[in-house]
């Protein structure tokens, strides 16, 4: 048992190296665009203020993104998903797996879950005791449903999901402006210092290696960055683009997928000037999302979005049965 806390503890600390890293590597390229080059190799004073004002944005933007993506807590499904108490002895009393897949559908029968397991049945995590919501995955990393699971990120050590998708696209985005800018400005430099126009110093050293790391962290985000973008554009997470998430119809790649505007919307959210800044706009609550097939009327999110947003805050004190006077529950889910 102690030996297990242990491995757990040293887990817990060694998954921070990813981050320690990263955050190494941008404190040196700080260290070396303002000081080495604008401070001790550009001559020109107006060129001087220009690249540092714009590297500062750059900078502050990257870090209060990577922050985010790393700091906000992965959402986990409500108290209304969990099994109550009677419910749960029920389940755990029945041997017969026939009737304890019925004993789920009764359930489900309250909630507004569209998606089943390959199998077909209810989608339920044994780990948690609670049936998982449309989209949601368990995290063996985390050890908890994580709502709109896109993947465990290494480089943010945190679950990438609905709480923080939004922050790990900006996140991404940049850092590619990040590189863009760097690249872009060292490159003359890089120049003069290799035909020797300018003086041999330790900067020459910084200059070329910013240069070097930049790129290199350019292209590889670039890729990630495209894949996302192709992601959000279709209405898939990660692990959906991997395994089609299964309706009553079957596994179908696009279930979610309810045109490019909307799709963009659902994690951006309507007020365009918050686009850029991390902060939480998405639609939702992580729980329900618009599907394909299903008309507006009758679609949960978009029906009735204010009191899906208004029963997520009272869900604390929420009570079994409390569901029945929802109006998006009570959609049928056959057998
Ligand atoms: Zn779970
Ligand atoms: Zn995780």
């Amino acid at each position: 048992m102690a030996l297990s806390r242990g491995l757990k503890c040293c887990q817990r600390i060694f998954s921070w190296i990813p981050v320690v890293i990263i955050s190494c590597v941008v404190l040196w390229s700080y260290y070396a665009y303002v000081f080495e080059l604008c401070f001790f190799t550009l001559r020109n004073t107006l060129e001087k203020v220009a690249y540092l004002l714009v590297f500062h944005v750059c900078f502050i933007m990257f870090c209060w993104t990577y922050w985010k993506a790393i700091f906000t807590p992965p959402s986990t499904p409500t108290k209304k998903f969990q099994l109550s108490y009677s419910d749960k002895e029920r389940y755990e009393m029945e041997e017969r797996p026939d009737v304890q897949k019925q004993i789920l559908i009764d359930i489900a029968k309250k909630l507004p879950i569209f998606t089943r397991a390959q199998s077909g049945a209810i989608r339920f995590c044994d780990h948690c005791q609670l049936i998982k919501p449309d989209r949601c995955h368990h995290c063996s990393v985390c050890e908890t449903c994580i709502l709109k699971m896109d993947h465990h990120c290494p480089w943010v050590n945190n679950c990438v999901g609905f709480s923080n998708y939004k922050f790990f696209l900006l996140f991404l985005s940049y850092s590619i402006l990040y590189c863009v800018f760097i690249s872009s400005t060292v490159f003359q430099y890089f120049l003069k210092f290799w035909v020797e126009e300018l003086p041999n110093s330790h900067a020459k050293f910084h200059v070329l290696f910013l240069l070097f790391v930049a790129l290199m962290f350019f292209v590889s985000l670039t890729f990630l960055f495209g894949y996302h973008c192709w992601l959000v554009a279709k209405n898939r997470s990660t692990l959906e683009a991997f395994s089609a998430p299964v309706f009553q119809n079957g596994p179908d790649r696009d279930g979610f997928n309810v045109g490019f505007r909307r799709n963009l919307l659902q994690v951006f959210g309507e007020d365009k000037k918050l686009w850029l800044f991390p902060v939480f706009t998405s639609q939702g609550d992580g729980h329900y999302f618009p599907l394909r097939t299903l008309s507006e009327s009758r679609n949960p999110l978009l029906a009735s979005e204010e009191r899906w947003g208004e029963d997520g805050g009272s869900d604390e004190d929420s009570t079994d049965g409390e569901g029945d006077n929802d109006p998006s529950v009570n959609i049928e889910i056959e057998s």
